[in-house]
């Protein structure tokens, strides 16, 4: 998939290029899709330091921040209130939303290879984790399948290929292997997150054969599951409140938890509703709504089968 003559790349979005000594695939690695998730900014502003060009193999397209309008409102969404992630390939002449994810639906299709880097954003906190999508193609789902392994977090993730809307759906429209991942949130950009990033960035430029050996490569992930069933890796969705009000979490990042267990429990301003949240099957709670405010829809835990109890 390397490409000799690479096309220029020409883009609204603020973005750097670092092309290599020698030739080599495009790699675009981008954040800030949510303004609001902070640690894969700081990664691209630190890989765009750390890459020496005359040890680069190809080129390399590094877009700290895809969505300034939803960054400059320390929001999850520009003004528009669209979800950039649910809009994409969007609409060059459309909204503020839509034609940012025109922009980077066609940065995607002029890379080889894509990581999407995310974090749990103001209201949600995550575990360290990287994802793609169960690509029909065989051939792209074991690419993916390898970036993911050399990235290097705990767990890793396949999910769906049917959700729309993403950068990774546009990346698996046009066929190009695409990763994201996710760490931390809360609105913090933890320093131990902005390390594991670039650890991981670099990890996979090796993988890709864009980087000699790396001396800081991270350890084979814990946790490799995949799950084809209809909406997974939609984390928005899980555990939805019922109301608008407050949560309560019962259960913390990493505690094991059985089906029908009492993930927390969401209250109205009186506390005379009261909302237990349970548990729809049983596994590692990987992703908590970390905001006390919650509103009517909105999931609250991810729970991930990591010890494959219900499949
Ligand atoms: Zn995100």
């Amino acid at each position: 998939m390397s490409s000799r003559t690479a096309p220029a790349i020409a883009t609204t979005l603020k973005h750097a290029i670092i092309t290599g000594a020698r030739p080599g695939p495009t790699l675009l690695i981008s954040a800030g899709v949510h303004g609001d998730e902070y640690e894969g900014m700081a990664a691209i502003r630190r890989l765009r330091r750390q890459i020496a060009p005359d040890l680069l193999s190809g080129r390399l397209i590094l877009v700290p921040v895809v969505n300034e309008g939803a960054f400059r409102r320390n929001a999850r969404t520009a003004e528009d209130g669209l979800d950039l992630a649910r809009t994409c390939p969007g609409d060059a002449g459309g909204t503020e939303t839509q034609r940012v994810a025109s922009e980077i639906t066609r940065l995607i299709g002029a890379a080889d290879y894509y990581i999407d880097l995310h974090s749990g954003g103001l209201s949600m906190r995550t575990l360290p984790l990287c994802g793609y999508a169960l690509h029909r193609d065989p051939e792209i789902l074991a690419e993916q399948r390898r970036m993911a392994a050399a990235f290097g977090s705990p767990l890793v993730w396949g999910t769906t290929p049917t959700l729309d809307g993403r950068t990774l759906s546009a990346a698996r429209d046009a066929r190009v292997p695409a990763i994201y991942a996710e760490w931390g949130g809360s609105g913090t950009c933890d320093p131990e997150g902005v390390d594991a990033y670039v650890r991981g960035c670099r990890a996979v430029m090796h993988r890709l054969g864009m980087l000699p050996a790396q001396p800081d490569a991270p350890p084979a992930p814990r946790w490799i599951i995949e799950d084809d069933r209809p909406g997974s890796g939609f984390m928005q969705i899980c555990h939805p409140s019922p109301i608008d009000g407050m949560f309560e979490a019962t259960v913390a990042l990493g505690d094991r938890v059985a089906r029908g267990q009492r993930l927390g429990t969401v209250f109205d301003e009186l506390g005379t509703q009261e909302h237990p949240i349970l548990a729809s099957e049983g596994g590692m709670v990987t992703v908590v709504h970390s905001l006390a405010h919650v509103r009517n829809g909105e999931g609250m835990v991810v729970v991930i089968d990591v010890d494959g109890a219900s499949r």
